[in-house]
């Protein structure tokens, strides 16, 4: 997962690069470099380690030049040092590169026939020498797109050239890959939060594209070098991100943007091209992982939970979680066969830092996912998988939430389909369920009006009960979670089959009882623990995609949510708990944004 930024410019570029790596180094920091043509040549320094490295060796030695690019490594082909630190450069043509070239060995053989010599292990010094040979011979455009053609594999690419010293050429295949329109410059970026400082008018490339970038102009081709027109987005700015908008509150802003969030989320992690899933810098050999062991706090400790469960069904790693709070004082016996992944929207929340610490500590290998790429924890993990959920403002997690279960699906499949654990067949299949998730999701939101009905309900009870069974447990974990924090009624989430071993007890005549019950392996038994509290006055709020009659007279409410996967139900089945809990408090006149007693980012212990 490098980095990637380019600028064409009429002032000196390297400042900005900088600035900009410094962003980007969330996606890797095995090595910093940058290229700019200077005095009509290429100018190539790099490092290895930190951005902060290259901007000592800068400040000794500034890069001039007014277009240029940059890149932080993340290491797939060969070890991180200096001489593998992008760019790769030629006399002509240096280049920087996010993903892996799957067939660089024989490419590189017949380059090294051609005289070309090799000075680094990786597969992206290839594009560099087939580019050199083919623009002996074609134009720009032409010279790219062939050499794009020899690739195997995923890219996204900066490049810049001796010869067209005014141009930054952006190309990519499953590597995200953005261009940024700038008043008197123009920029290429791995994602647009590098870029946003700078400007706010961005352009995504899509599979396939190639643009070419000066200081006044963009342009775009697509691989039969035709010219294409792409359309400009507005990225919100922060400021805008942190208003409402037409929003009665930010939570309810950001329960209603998920689907999108989550179109987001899924468009960072899957190459739509090759059907895969764009992870491969993981900080340990997915087929040597002994144990998967995953630590939060909160609803992140739910997303953990539930991740649990993906896991195992999907692959043979024994999985434990762990609330960081407990993991961070207990005498865990460490071991580095193990992956310890960090779950926390902010990225900074302290039990959830001071675990990762720990880890970091006894030298064993850790993956954070959070919404804040430069927070601590990001910062302080060998591995980073942001949710790309955008700013979450309301106190009580929704999108953030939704987000992490996103991001630990994605690692689940990945890490079984390397394992060989999942076939590449049920692979595919899971890859294309979840494209279409964010259309289920948005139809779930329509649930609305039917919750603010359920609410009601809620407004003279004392207490709540939210019961489920395999993946719908942790979801009910979160709904009564949720409840809690905004509502402040007493709310409890169980497994269903434990009701019979105490919490029966609590049922009483009108007390509200929210079951989840997918059309899952089960659904069976769940509806007989319902049946159960029935049989002793609960007021039963059924949640299930199943559309039949398994509805008894006895359900006060039914809500029905669309059909999918049974292991994508817990983003379905999250969004009227969500709702629930929202309407609920609204109803009581309670701060949405801001539940009493609770702050967003928990930097205290
Ligand atoms: N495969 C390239 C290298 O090892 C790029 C790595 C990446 O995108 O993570 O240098």
């Amino acid at each position: 997962m490098c980095g990637i930024i380019g600028i064409a410019s009429n002032k000196s570029v390297s400042s900005n690069i900088i600035q900009s790596l410094k962003k980007l180094e969330y996606r890797g920091y095995d090595s910093a470099g940058i290229a700019t043509i200077k005095d009509g040549f290429i100018d190539e320094k790099k490092c290895t380690g930190r951005v902060d490295s290259l901007e000592k060796i800068l400040f000794k030695n500034p890069s001039a030049g007014f277009l240029g690019i940059g890149h932080v490594r993340w290491a797939t082909h060969g070890v991180p040092s200096q001489v593998n630190a992008h760019p790769h450069s030629s006399e002509e043509v240096s280049v920087v590169h996010n993903g892996i070239i799957e067939n660089s060995s024989e490419l590189k053989k017949d380059l090294e026939k051609k005289g070309y010599k090799f000075k680094s292990q990786t597969d992206t010094e290839v594009i560099t020498f087939l580019l050199t040979d083919l623009l002996k011979n074609f134009d720009l455009i032409k010279a790219v797109n062939k050499t794009l053609e020899k690739l195997n594999g995923s890219f996204a690419l900066g490049i810049i050239f001796k010869k067209y010293k005014d141009i930054v050429v952006g190309a990519r295949r499953g590597s995200p890959l953005a261009v940024g329109y700038g008043p008197d410059e123009n920029y290429l970026g791995s994602d647009s939060y590098a870029l946003k400082s700078m400007t706010n008018k961005i352009t995504y490339l899509d599979d396939g594209d190639v643009c070419l970038l000066t200081q006044n102009k963009i342009e775009f081709y697509n691989s039969n070098n035709k010219k294409v027109n792409k359309e400009i987005l507005t990225l919100s700015n922060d400021k805008n991100t942190a208003d409402k908008g037409t929003y009665k509150d930010f939570m309810s802003k950001e329960i209603n943007e998920q689907s999108q969030t989550a179109k987001n989320c899924i468009n960072e992690y899957i190459d739509h091209l090759r059907k895969d899933i764009n992870l491969y810098n993981f900080p340990i050999k997915p087929q040597e992982i002994k144990k998967i062991i995953l630590i939060g706090c909160g609803t992140a400790y739910h997303s953990c939970l539930t991740a649990k469960y993906w896991f195992e069904e999907f692959s043979n790693i024994p999985v434990e979680t762990d609330v960081a709070s407990e993991f961070r004082y207990r005498k865990i016996k460490f071991s580095n066969k193990n992956l310890y992944i960090f779950v926390s929207q902010s990225g900074e929340t302290a039990d959830t830092f001071a675990a990762l610490d720990m880890c970091k500590k006894n030298n064993v290998k850790t993956c954070s996912i959070v919404n804040t790429v430069e927070s601590s924890i990001a910062r302080l993990s060998d591995f980073v998988l942001p949710i790309h959920a955008g700013p979450e403002i309301g106190v009580a997690s929704t999108k953030a939430f939704t987000g992490q279960l996103l991001v630990l699906f994605i690692l689940a499949i990945k890490i079984s389909q390397i394992r060989k654990e999942i076939n590449e067949n049920t692979y595919i299949k899971k890859i294309d369920k979840l494209k279409k998730l964010p259309d289920l999701i948005k139809k779930t939101l329509k649930c609305q009006d039917e919750v603010q009905i359920i609410a009601k309900d809620f407004l003279s009870t004392k207490g709540a009960i939210f019961l489920g069974r395999g993946l719908s447990f942790p979801i009910a974990l979160e709904g009564a979670l949720k409840l809690k924090e905004l509502s402040y009624l007493h709310a409890e989430g169980y497994p269903a089959g434990e009701m019979k071993h105490g919490p029966l007890a609590l049922i009483e005549e009108g007390l509200p009882v929210v079951i989840l019950a997918p059309n899952d392996r089960y659904f069976e038994k769940t509806i007989s623990n319902m049946q159960e509290v029935i049989a002793r006055g609960g007021k039963v709020i059924l949640i299930s995609n199943k559309n039949n009659n398994i509805i008894s007279e006895n359900i006060r409410f039914t809500l029905e949510v669309p059909q999918t996967d049974d292991y994508l139900m817990p983003f379905l089945m999250t969004i009227p708990l969500q709702l629930l809990a929202y309407y609920v408090a609204s109803l009581k006149n309670h701060d949405v944004d801001k539940p009493r007693n609770l702050a967003k980012s928990v930097t205290v212990e």
